[in-house]
């Protein structure tokens, strides 16, 4: 059965209507009307936030777990409604939405076993030394501390595992902070479903309405004014490098800077090695067909850039590659214009003498099929436009002439969420060669794998230097991404009965 969405923000507890409205666009056409937010609602949800501020950031670390993990319930509780809804609205499969729902609920558990423990408040004291000379040393103890309220925009591509209840929120409310999100106008209903999760979340566990609100979407100037909000003291985004640099430039320009965490696109280069080429070249190739492709290619994590050797071996990777993708049909994208964007971005490789057509498709509507393309690496290096984020299932195979080649265009690339190397023992130099210089581009690197499918834990970095990310020192996935939502504190001979949390 179609779950029957109100489309109203929900502001502090309470479902509020807009002026407009816009219209969503799921897959079967069967749209509905959501509240199109304004500057006033912004202003409304923050001030909510910063009065919930005082008692939700000073809530013990048990009562926030237990509060996590009842919006994990209440997610689930919705469970067939968001999958429905989800699958609609995304064009994306149900067993999709299935194992994201899954990530999302364990985000939220894993971030209440993570606060339990501890350890993220790094505390750290020196203890006095009143003899100490010439001058005596005072007592410090140093502990993180909630920021305050903290504006959160999902990506249109996981509308669970990134959006209203996504990793940022989890982060957010985990740390203390309220948070108040603008809905992505892709996916109003699943939204709006996770958003009643929380908002009932907050209502059993008794919690100062503030502690979340929903925005919905439909006017790009409800996420300008949300950034430049006076309360709001940080912003987790996960979306397209445009979008993310237009919020963060805006954030800079602010009276009071305030951090922004953008977590971008990327295209996630792809070195396979010589011996690698020479042992299994095809099954590679066939391989990074499969990630490329995967969800349409609408990943952060798609591969699309394999950077191969010339010759009969990296011969036998192209045409592997290329025969899996011929396989592969057409994909429903996210949405109408995301696919547009898609076609926008293969004229792009059309438009290029330097890109030669390996494998063209003409798509109709909002359906994908995959293109391939190669280049070398002067022409790559020379045209920054070859390793920009197409955002669907588009690959770019980069021929190098050998070892210095490589170590060229590993110095050359844009800093990535991600890098793989595919590599046997005799590689083993080349790689070490490698490393450093990929060390300075990407947050993950990889050893024979594919970078799509990103693990929730506590050592997974999802970041990178710009325009993977606006913050390199930042991860927006596992339990590091809480440290972007606090700030220490130096409590210099405070009584004990004073501090915030025991030593
Ligand atoms: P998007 O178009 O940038 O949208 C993200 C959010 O920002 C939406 O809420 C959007 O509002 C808002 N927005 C965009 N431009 C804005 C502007 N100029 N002013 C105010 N608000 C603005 O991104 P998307 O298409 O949803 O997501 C796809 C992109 O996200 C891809 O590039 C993908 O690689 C990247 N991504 C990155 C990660 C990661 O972890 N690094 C994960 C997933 C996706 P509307 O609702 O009005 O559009």
């Amino acid at each position: 059965m179609t779950y029957q969405t109100h489309g109203k923000h929900l502001i502090a507890g309470e479902q509020v209507a807009g002026e407009k409205t816009f219209r969503s666009e799921p897959v079967d056409g069967n749209g509905a009307d959501f509240a199109v937010g304004s500057e006033d609602l912004v202003n409304r949800a923050c001030e909510a936030a910063e009065a919930a501020f005082p008692a939700y950031g000073a809530t013990s670390r048990e009562e926030r777990a237990k509060f996590l993990e009842t919006i994990a319930d209440e997610i689930e509780a919705r469970a067939e409604a968001i999958t429905e809804t989800g699958s609609r609205e995304s064009g994306l499969p149900e067993a999709r939405l299935q194992g994201e729902r899954g990530r999302t609920t364990g985000q939220f558990r894993l971030f209440a076993e993570h606060i339990r423990k501890g350890d993220y408040l790094d505390r750290r004291h020196d203890a006095a030394l009143p003899d100490r000379a010439p001058l005596p040393r005072p007592d410090l103890k140093m502990i993180q501390r909630p920021i305050g309220p903290v504006a959160v925009f999902g990506a249109s591509n996981f509308p669970l595992a990134f959006s209203v209840g996504g990793g940022d929120t989890a982060a957010a409310l985990a740390a203390g902070c309220p948070v108040v999100v603008k809905g992505h106008s892709a996916h109003p209903g699943t939204g709006e479903l996770v958003g009643d999760a929380i908002t009932a979340a907050v209502k059993k566990c008794g919690l100062p309405a503030g502690t979340f609100s929903l925005i919905q979407g439909g006017d790009r100037k409800v996420g300008a004014a949300l950034v430049q909000h006076p309360l709001i003291k940080a912003v987790g985004f996960t979306g397209s490098l445009a979008g993310g640099r237009a919020l963060f430039d805006l954030c800079a320009q602010r009276p009071e800077p305030i951090p922004f965490f953008g977590e971008l696109g990327s295209v996630n280069p792809m070195f396979v090695l010589p011996e690698a080429t020479k042992a299994r070249g095809a099954e590679i190739g066939k391989g990074w067909a499969g990630s490329l492709t995967m969800g349409a290619g609408q990943f952060c994590t798609n591969p699309g850039i394999a950077i191969v050797a010339r010759g009969s071996e990296g011969d036998a990777f192209v045409s592997a590659a290329t025969e899996a993708l011929k396989e592969v049909g057409p994909q429903t994208m996210l949405t109408d214009g995301i696919a547009s964007a898609y076609k926008d971005g293969k004229a792009r490789f059309d438009s290029r003498n330097s890109a030669n057509p390996l494998l063209t498709n003409e798509d109709e509507g909002r359906n994908a099929s995959p293109n391939l393309y190669e280049t070398d690496v002067d022409a790559y290096l020379q045209d920054h436009a070859l390793g920009e984020e197409v955002f669907g299932p588009l690959g770019l195979v980069v021929r190098v002439g050998g070892p210095d080649d490589m170590a060229r265009l590993a110095e050359g690339m844009d800093g990535q969420l991600t890098t793989t190397l595919h590599m046997d023992d005799g590689d083993t130099d080349l790689a070490r060669r490698l490393l450093p210089l990929l060390e300075r581009k990407a947050g993950r690197i990889l050893v024979n794998g594919f970078p799509t499918g990103v693990e929730v834990a506590d050592a997974m970095v999802h970041g990178g230097p710009y325009p993977a990310s606006t913050n390199f020192g930042a991860t927006s996935v596992g339990t590091l991404s809480i440290r972007r939502f606090l700030r220490p504190v130096c409590y210099q001979n405070l009584p004990d009965a004073l501090l915030p949390e025991a030593f």
